[in-house]
């Protein structure tokens, strides 16, 4: 491959998170493979100092982890290191390994794999705590492996300086551990727009490029990214000048409070997305009239058994206390596709994505829909000055809504709605919303339905692109169909985000934002600077475009008011 540490160049992919950040590039590191089986010492080894060098190798990946926990600014990851560190000190693998190297002569790396296999076999089989413990002993064994081959651990790069993280991808569990104190930035190869690590990477406020299709090739490892999260552009290599200009623009600081509004008093509610309760800090922090998405699912991404429904309690409390007197809009969990919860989701899909996810898991689990309701309804008489209303994802007929609000009434749950993600709950939002006391809107699974596009593929990037004039179309109906039983219609996906496609979906008749904290005071911003008969323009020349990119530049060329706000 050519060496392109020094080489100034540029590519181009989606910009999902707004700012600008230079530094230098790192690379998530490729995942540890099977040592070979039978792999063995030759008979002139010394057993016992291989055997040793297991031990050695444990040590200093127990040393690491403590040291990264030391280093980590974020709680949970902190936590997280802590734990893991915890269990690399236990001496068990590393003794089991050891006697796999004495008596069966077994290389010390294939040694670790197969004393690793053991244990995970035993805690699966134990199920519970100890089930959910196999990725933690995965995680140690790969570390260990990596120290005796002289590989890099796998996952995150261990640097102390802040850097820009490039990857083909990244896997949501990975994403969520990111530090957003270290990562200056994100540039991705392949993921989408609307894909769940680029709504994790804006829910830290980390600067994000994706679908930049070549970015790992030309970004080398050493090299320094100047990233643009607005236009998408990355520039490998800057020059000096290039560099001060584009830092000078990510000076300006904006902040929200009060009420979202049109410049002529027509009031939208500006509203957060959260996952958990130090998000929901945020969001409350940001200035958000309230909570439109809060994805329950994200709180137990990393559990093999379902939570209890006092842990659950516990999780929904702490979000719904840092919003007395507000609105919370909680939504059951969404499992499967890119989401898989494993208690929740079942493996042996070929097209998850079309598959039992979303509500729809609650036909087979249906224990699992009611402990969740239980537990909503208990966190919302904890907080009572909360307005908790609750939703279910991937809603596609009128059936299953008749279904969700029945269950939720059991639970004295009296204000539930549906999300409006697949095509036919959109055209059918009329007869959905005559049951569902509201909608909230998922452009980012109803883009990939109406386009049949998977959100996670950076190379279908074009199609998974909520301003594709068919997706308006179908907000539009949704919004119709609202009207016919003065309902509220929220946003809640990704477009949300966008200043510009937000006065559009005000225009086609939306009555609330919920976005990404950090992506409020540029909304808000935007609303205040348009009448409310300018954003209905906006979106009838969008819903009149032909094409995607049509739509986009036609309502920009429209909006000289964004553009003087540097929107
Ligand atoms: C959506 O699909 O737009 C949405 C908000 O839900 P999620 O991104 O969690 O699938
Ligand atoms: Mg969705």
């Amino acid at each position: 491959m050519e060496d392109t540490t020094n080489v100034r160049a540029t590519v181009t992919g989606i910009g999902v998170c707004s700012g600008i950040k230079a530094g230098r590039v790192y690379h998530v590191t490729a995942p540890i493979e099977e040592p070979a089986p039978g792999l063995r010492l030759s008979p002139r080894e010394d057993y016992d100092k291989a055997a040793a060098r297991i031990a050695q190798a444990s040590d200093k990946v127990q040393a690491n982890l403590e040291q990264a926990a030391q280093r980590a600014t974020l709680e949970s990851t902190r936590e997280m290191l802590e734990a893991t560190a915890t269990m690399a000190a236990d001496p068990t693998l590393v003794a089991d390994a050891q006697r796999r190297v004495r008596e069966d002569h077994l290389v010390p790396e294939r040694a670790v794999w197969e004393a690793a296999h053991e244990v995970t076999e035993q805690f699966t089989a134990l199920g519970g705590y100890f089930a959910e413990r196999t990725t933690d002993i995965r995680d140690i064994r790969d570390r260990i492996i990596a120290s005796l081959t002289g590989l890099l651990a796998p996952g995150l790069p261990a640097s102390d300086e802040p850097y820009v993280l490039v990857a083909p991808d990244l896997a949501p569990s990975l994403a969520a551990t990111l530090d957003e104190n270290l990562v200056l930035a994100i540039v991705t190869d392949g993921a989408g727009p609307t894909s769940h690590t680029a709504i994790i990477a804006n829910a830290k406020g980390i600067p994000a490029v994706v679908a930049a299709r070549g970015a790992t090739e030309l970004l080398a490892p050493g090299s320094i990214a100047l990233v643009n999260g607005s236009s998408g552009i990355v520039v490998n290599n800057p020059t000096p000048e290039e560099l001060e200009a584009a830092l000078k623009q990510s000076d300006v600081v904006r902040t929200f409070s009060g009420e979202g509004a049109t410049k002529d008093g027509h009031r939208v509610q500006i509203l957060a997305n959260v996952g958990d309760p130090a998000s929901a800090a945020e969001a409350a922090a940001a200035g958000a009239e309230g909570v439109g998405l809060f994805r329950t699912e994200f709180c137990f991404l990393d559990r093999e058994t379902a939570p209890s429904v006092e842990e659950q309690v516990a999780e929904y409390s702490a979000v719904f206390e840092h919003f007395p007197d507000k609105k919370v809009v909680i939504r059951t969990l969404d499992s499967g596709a890119d989401k898989p919860l494993p208690f929740l989701t079942f493996d042996d899909e070929e097209n998850p994505a079309l598959g039992v996810r979303g509500y729809r898991t609650a036909e087979r689990s249906p224990e699992l829909l009611d402990q969740q309701l239980q537990a909503i309804a208990t966190a919302a008489r904890a907080n009572a000055s909360t307005d908790v209303w609750v939703m279910a994802p991937m809603i596609s007929t009128v059936d299953e809504t008749n279904a969700f609000v029945a269950s939720c009434e059991k639970h004295s749950l009296n204000t539930s709605g549906v999300m409006i993600e697949v095509p036919s709950a959109a055209l059918l939002s009329g007869h959905i919303l005559a049951t569902a006391k509201f909608a909230s809107i998922g452009t980012n699974d109803l883009t990939q339905y109406a386009m049949a596009a998977d959100r996670l593929m950076g190379v279908l990037a074009n199609f998974s692109d909520p301003w594709q004039p068919a997706v308006l179309q179908l907000i539009s109906a949704t919004c119709q169909g609202a009207l016919l039983h003065s309902r509220p219609v929220g946003v809640c996906g990704e477009a949300a985000a966008n200043p510009a496609l937000a006065l559009v979906l005000v225009g086609l008749g939306v009555t609330s934002l919920s976005m990404s904290p950090r992506a409020i005071p540029e909304v808000a911003t935007a609303l205040a600077a348009v009448d409310l008969e300018k954003c209905r323009d906006l979106a009838r020349i969008a819903v009149a475009c032909p094409t995607a990119a049509d739509a986009r530049h036609a309502v920009r060329d429209a909006l000289p008011e964004l553009t003087a706000l540097g929107l």
